[in-house]
């Protein structure tokens, strides 16, 4: 590793996990698939026009999504982050811009999952967000006010505003040390934290397959299982 672990040992570490931290469990990136998202275009299925114009489209595309994730496990690098979670004797926060439960099965105690949760519904009559791990469609049942056909998936779509911003910004502004697992940097505003955790100082790490834009202090390469473990094994090793 080339890695030198924080000198600060009880600092605030802000992590930020996209979806090349899941793709070793078996779940595809969509940049990495030419922009593909499932074999499918992200405008065609992940914005709200597209959920107007074509609600079973979007439906099917989700109820996929959601059958797949089910069937599949967390990787080495989400029960390395929920690890460090527990073991730092500081705080650490962990950010998502997946829609998979991978954190929370690895182990994760606290996950902010600012494009929100696939295996989660979301009332469009009135707004209450239930568990739900079944397809979705016109004759699915609000289990609230108990209408018909308005559940949607518990997802942001392009054009909708990210979940928790506030607070998240506040806790990067706090950050020591800053890092992002397995995300292109492309969508925003996800992509701006690590440009508010530079901006107050903190020291900011890129894993990845491929060095993204530069901003990072240090970037470490490779499939995120191997870096991400090797990383925290070493972090705790010097800090405990
Ligand atoms: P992205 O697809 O834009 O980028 C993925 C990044 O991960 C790339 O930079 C790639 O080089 C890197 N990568 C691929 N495999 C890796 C590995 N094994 N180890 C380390 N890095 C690896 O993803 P994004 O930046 O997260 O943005 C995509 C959006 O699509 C998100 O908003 C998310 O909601 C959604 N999405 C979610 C999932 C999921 O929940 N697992 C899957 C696909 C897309």
């Amino acid at each position: 590793m080339n890695t030198k672990p924080s000198s600060r040992a009880s600092g605030h570490i802000v992590i930020l996990t996209g979806s090349g931290g899941s793709a070793e469990s078996g779940i595809p990136t969509f940049r990495g698939a030419g922009g593909l998202w499932g074999g499918h275009d992200v405008m065609k299925v992940a914005t709200p026009r597209a959920f107007c114009a074509q609600p079973q489209l979007v439906q099917r595309f989700y109820n996929e999504r959601r059958q797949i994730l089910l069937t599949k496990e967390p990787n080495a690098a989400h029960h390395a982050i929920a690890r460090l979670q527990k073991e730092h004797s500081g705080r650490v926060t962990l950010i998502t811009q997946n829609i998979d439960d991978l954190h929370e099965r690895g182990g994760s105690p606290e996950v902010w999952h600012i494009h929100g949760e696939l295996l989660k519904s979301r009332c469009t009559h009135c707004g209450m967000i239930h568990a739900c791990r079944e397809d979705l469609g016109p004759a699915s049942v609000c289990p609230s006010c108990h209408g018909t056909g308005r559940l949607r998936p518990h997802v942001v779509w392009f054009g909708e505003t990210p979940l928790f911003l506030e607070e998240l910004d506040a806790r990067t502004r706090d950050a020591t040390l800053f890092a992002a697992i397995g995300t292109s940097g492309l969508v925003y505003p996800a992509a701006n934290f690590v440009h508010i955790a530079r901006s107050r100082g903190a020291r900011c790490i890129e894993f990845n397959l491929e060095s993204s834009d530069g901003v990072f202090d240090e970037f470490i390469a490779g499939p995120a299982a191997q870096t991400v473990t090797a990383w925290v094994d070493s972090f705790l090793g010097h800090t405990r």
